[in-house]
């Protein structure tokens, strides 16, 4: 088997690998390491949890030390533009643990934070910088950071950078790059917009594809609750007191959705709190600097702002809603099971979403366990929908009930019709 040692790295990234513990290439690092070594470019088909951060920064690191010049200030040598705030700092992190002794220097940039520290981290100069794409824009386009060093390009999650809107912005940041440079693309899947700007900026890259590892999904307990959509929030907090939880991630469509959710929990004394686009980055960084240490059980969160969220320990992944993008499905429910633990992922769908759950099981391939919830609307949830009896929708109208027997699940509350 390929060990960190038979990659040609240098010994204070061994060291540096050994301190973090990792022996073993994982497949994306194995496929990669060697080629990106020649400074060739790459198509990496991966998502978190595949250990691509570490494919990309390792020989990044490698080939930018030693350096034996002075840095110009404003002009990075290597450029990882990351869609999310938090997955910029947790790039920047694994450099910082990689590239420990390596005299290189690193910064993260990104909005929703005073700039002034990150303009004096330019000035200074930089070896590699970890960006999203708006905040490096502003600080270029007000003459504190200018590309035309870059040696590295990486374009980490291209397929969430579409989805949040940054196409134009990852436009301007490529047309400013120098034409000679490595270029890196991640991204967990190929819509046609991501194959196009693969095409344009790679050249002769060489591919590799890691599909999440199956074993991750197959050890992820998954379950589909059905139940009313005002019942949720009653749903929720049983689990979350009657299950056997540590530490949860919920997951909601919307950022009001998670702060409504946050309200409830918070009113029923279950300590919680909200990640999400609208929070600030020091309450998102509190929120998960406190999920990570376990003084609060359980995170709120909407897809965007989980993104490249790795937390050990997330026994639970609770879909509060069904993600109407079936892929987000995956990606949340990854967030459990990680480093070989086991995780259980309870989704709730209520009767609007039948065709998401529909969509997911055809694309995981697997028909889900299901049970249904019967409730209430709990009173302090300011929901307008009235609260009326659970009907299955695909229950034929006229036609004769069976007595229903009611059965206590696992989870020490009310089930009916359980299949
Ligand atoms: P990533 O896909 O880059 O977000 O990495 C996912 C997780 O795997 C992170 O917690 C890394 O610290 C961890 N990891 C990355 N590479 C290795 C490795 N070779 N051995 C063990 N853990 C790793």
């Amino acid at each position: 088997m390929l060990k960190f040692n038979d990659l040609r790295l240098k010994p204070q990234i061994l060291t540096n690998l050994e301190k973090v513990g990792y022996t073993t290439p994982t497949p994306i690092q194995g496929e990669s390491i060697p080629s990106l070594l020649e400074g060739k470019d790459l198509l990496g088909i991966a998502q978190t949890g595949t250990g691509k951060t570490a494919a990309f920064t390792l020989p990044m690191l490698e080939r930018l030390s030693p350096r034996d010049f002075s840095l110009t200030p404003g002009q990075p040598r290597a450029l990882i533009l990351a869609p999310t705030r938090e997955l910029a700092s947790q790039i920047k992190e694994s450099l910082d643990k990689y590239g420990e002794g390596l005299k290189l220097k690193y910064a993260v940039i990104f909005g929703g934070v005073g700039q002034a520290s990150q303009v004096s981290a330019l000035r200074n100069g930089l070896d590699i910088l970890v960006a999203t794409p708006g905040r490096l824009l502003d600080l270029m386009n007000q003459g504190h950071c200018k590309l035309s060093s870059v040696e590295i390009f990486v374009l980490d999650e291209a397929d969430r950078m579409l989805d949040m809107g940054f196409i134009h912005d990852i436009k301007k940041v490529i047309a400013v790059l120098p034409e000679k440079k490595q270029t890196l693309l991640f991204s967990a899947t190929m819509p046609k917009e991501v194959v196009s700007i693969a095409n344009r900026i790679l050249k002769n890259p060489i591919r590799v594809e890691v599909t999440p590892p199956s074993t991750t999904v197959e050890r992820i307990n998954q379950k589909i609750i059905f139940c009313q959509k005002a019942h949720k929030y009653q749903l929720l907090r049983k689990l979350l007191q009657e299950e056997n939880v540590e530490l949860t991630l919920v997951f909601t469509r919307t950022k009001h959705g998670a702060n409504k959710i946050v309200d409830y929990l918070n009113a029923h004394q279950i300590k919680c709190a909200a990640i999400h686009g609208n929070k600030s980055q020091n309450a998102r960084e509190a929120a998960l600097e406190n999920f990570k240490s376990g003084t609060i059980k359980v995170l709120v969160a909407t897809d965007i702002a989980a993104r490249g969220i790795d937390v050990q320990g997330v026994s639970h992944v609770m879909n509060f809603d069904l993600p109407v993008d079936a892929e987000s499905y995956v990606h949340r429910i990854g967030r459990t099971a990680r480093a070989g633990k086991d995780g259980d992922a309870i989704s709730f769908c209520d009767e609007t979403e039948r065709d998401a759950l529909a969509r997911i099981q055809k694309l995981i391939g697997l028909k889900l366990p299901t049970d249904t919830f019967v409730g209430v609307a709990e009173k302090s949830v300011k929901d307008t929908r009235p609260a009326r009896p659970y009907r299955d929708p695909r229950a034929k109208p006229k036609a004769p009930q069976a007595p229903q027997k009611e059965e206590k699940n696992k989870v020490g509350f009310k089930f009916r019709n359980k299949r």
